[in-house]
């Protein structure tokens, strides 16, 4: 079934304790579309470049069948931009640039190839960007999945909580639930987010696992233990988009099917987090993605007998 995904296309600069980048291509959409591509046939980007966007990933994007038509090239003008240094225990990072460039009078186009779309994913941009595009789909998808991250809440709060109010299913890191909420409980902080709006709420801990909360229910997957974890840049994306492709091929929204969705995200991201940017999720093979997942299942499964 046929998945929109929406959000930054960007090129980034990345510092780690293993090493540091040039501009190299990132983003949010570019992960998100890149993991679901692994799972759905049909996904269709909605993005913002400038000319200095390297013509190759066009190319890149044709392999995992990803539809650029959505995906406008601003002549004249830079690609989006951000910078981070990592701290030594990779789970904290400082964003030491932004440059919105292109994304400054960023207005999305959706192509009428784009309007059948059942799944949508908001993955991180303004709010306002990702309000526009719900509000420019003919027919509300079955499924919308929204990102977003801290640097949206010190920016464009009020325009955030109206598009969380329109979604189905919200994913942010913990740090950005308790600054969403002002509470250091993250069970506190689910029940103020699952009123806001969202059914459904995902809160990525790094490598501490994912928490999913939906009315009073609560689930946990483990993130995997990693020998080599070089750069968590794009985890977070790589995770949702894995979780939206899951759930899309299957079109089961069931809470129990999103269980399977968050362990197929977690698995993409883990691979994410392995190389720097993009390049250990550009060719994976089915085998290595099931080996994955069936490390998952053997790392949580025990047999319990209670009298
Ligand atoms: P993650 O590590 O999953 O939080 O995502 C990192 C990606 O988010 C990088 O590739 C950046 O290009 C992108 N990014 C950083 N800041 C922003 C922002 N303010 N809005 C949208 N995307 C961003």
């Amino acid at each position: 079934m046929s998945l929109v995904v929406v959000g930054t296309v960007a090129f980034d600069a990345i510092e780690t304790p293993f090493g540091k980048t040039d501009k190299i291509v990132g983003g949010a959409a570019t992960y998100s579309g890149i993991s679901a591509s692994y799972f759905t046939k049909k996904i269709n980007l909605v993005s913002v470049v400038g000319e200095d966007f390297p013509a190759s990933m066009f190319d890149e994007f044709k392999k995992h069948h990803i539809s650029t038509e959505g995906l406008q090239v601003k002549k004249g003008q830079k690609t989006f931009f951000w910078s981070g240094r990592y701290h030594v225990d990779m789970n904290t990072r400082d964003t030491l640039d932004t440059q919105l460039n292109v994304l400054l009078d960023f207005d999305p186009i959706l192509p009428d190839s784009y309007q059948d779309c059942e799944f949508l994913m908001l993955g991180n941009l303004s709010p306002s960007v990702q309000k526009t595009v719900v509000e420019r789909m003919n027919k509300r998808p079955k499924l919308i999945v929204m990102d977003t991250m801290n640097f949206w809440m010190d920016t464009q709060w009020d325009a955030l909580m109206e598009t969380i109010s329109m979604i189905d299913v919200l994913t942010i890191n913990d740090a950005e639930a308790r600054q969403l909420t002002k509470e250091y409980s993250l069970v506190k902080a689910a029940q103020k987010i699952l009123a806001m709006g969202p059914k459904y709420l995902v809160i990525k801990k790094g490598e501490h696992g994912t928490l999913l909360f939906h009315e009073d229910q609560v689930f946990f997957a483990p993130a995997l233990p990693l020998e080599d974890v070089f750069d968590p840049t794009g985890a977070g994306d790589t995770f949702a988009g894995g979780f939206i492709g899951y759930l899309a091929q299957t079109r089961d929204i069931s809470f129990e099917n999103m269980k399977r969705g968050i362990i197929y995200g977690s698995a993409m991201a883990s691979f994410c987090v392995e190389k720097f940017g993009l390049e250990r999720i550009l060719d994976l093979s089915q085998g290595e993605l099931d080996e994955r997942v069936q490390e998952f299942v053997d790392l949580v499964q025990f047999d319990i007998e209670l009298v």
